[in-house]
């Protein structure tokens, strides 16, 4: 609580009163309000506070993971979930030690594609990607991925299936 009253001071020094959140794009096509929004109305302003903290990792996320996705299938993505602040994440029953927390991962969808299509095309074609964790959520209807973890966690490909994660690759770099 301490930590997030010294957070919401540097953040109105930063940007003032009369604007609170300054949305900015991470990269082409994603923005800071895309990867920290949350459907949980009365987390949405310290979500963003706390991502502050965290936009370097955002914008390697926003670059490195999710253009390469887009530009690949070349259609509009739809992001589930980005930034979860601790508390966020606790509400939506996140991991523990989700990469979430740290800006270090997304929950997306294709807009115009069935989550399976996009899923079997993402794994024929592993060796042209790079990533931490790539997870399979089909009864949610979406795919997480995120950046690569300091040492471990590479390429690796999960499918969540019957509540529990089973490991489909335990990638690594060729
Ligand atoms: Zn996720």
């Amino acid at each position: 609580m301490y930590l997030y009253l010294l957070r919401m001071i540097r953040h109105f020094l930063k940007f003032g009163d009369n604007q609170m959140f300054e949305n900015f794009k991470l990269s082409e096509h994603f923005t800071f309000f895309e990867l920290t929004r949350t459907s949980i109305v009365e987390l949405q302003k310290v979500n963003r506070v706390i991502a502050e903290d965290y936009i370097d990792n955002l914008k390697i996320l926003a670059s490195a993971r999710l253009e390469m996705i887009r530009s690949f299938f070349n259609r509009p993505m739809a992001i589930t979930s980005g930034f979860r602040c601790e508390k966020l994440n606790e509400r939506v029953g996140g991991s523990k030690t989700s990469q979430h927390m740290i800006g270090d991962a997304a929950d997306f969808y294709i807009v115009t594609m069935e989550i399976k299509d996009v899923f079997e095309v993402i794994m024929k074609r592993l060796s042209n990607f790079r990533w931490g964790q790539l997870i399979y959520y089909p009864e949610h209807g979406f795919i997480h991925i995120s950046n690569i973890g300091a040492g471990k966690n590479k390429n690796q490909v999960l499918i969540y299936d019957d509540g529990e994660y089973k490991l489909l690759q335990s990638g690594s770099f060729k």
